[in-house]
């Protein structure tokens, strides 16, 4: 059994006019992420993660955002993608955990409904993807609410064919 970690980072500015797109669903606010996708800083957080537990670059890399083919693309697309890419080089998804950092809204209240939307994708169970939601109590610039940011963490196992599952 091979375990392989990953470890990723995003941010992105909020801005007005943006709708705000966290972890593949939509959260009433006046403001929203800016970015070539929908700014979805969660979703990219998940992404560089688990490609670099795959020994790959970055999100970057992969979806570059010079393409317009990813123009506004949601960014549950480009993780249908990775996952397509995890199956394709044997890997399975062990367990995800992540931090968002955001002054307002409260994300709490709509932590189940991301994991409703992230969970099939990767092929796992609502334990096995830890979404955390923190303040930057009121400092800098994610305390004045002009930026979110998002840690992740993944690990993968290669399959073993001779067992098959997450053996
Ligand atoms: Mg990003």
């Amino acid at each position: 059994m091979k375990l392989r970690t990953g470890i990723g980072y995003d941010i992105h500015r909020l801005a007005a006019g943006r709708k705000l797109i966290l972890g593949g669903v939509e959260i009433p606010h006046p403001t929203g992420l800016q970015g070539h996708s929908d700014g979805d800083v969660l979703i990219h957080a998940v992404i560089d993660a688990l490609l670099g537990a795959m020994g790959d670059r970055d999100i970057g890399q992969c979806f570059p955002d010079t393409d317009p083919a990813y123009k506004n693309i949601r960014s549950t697309e480009m993780l249908v993608s990775v996952a397509i890419r995890l199956k394709t080089n044997d890997y399975d998804v062990v367990n995800i955990d992540s931090v968002i950092v955001m002054e307002a809204p409260r994300l709490g209240p709509h932590i189940p409904a991301m994991k409703d939307a992230l969970c099939p994708i990767l092929g796992l169970d609502v334990r096995d993807l830890g979404i955390k939601a923190k303040t930057h109590e009121g400092m800098g610039e994610l305390g004045r609410g002009e930026a979110a940011a998002a840690w992740a963490t993944a690990l993968i196992v290669k399959r073993d064919h001779n067992r098959g599952g997450k053996g």
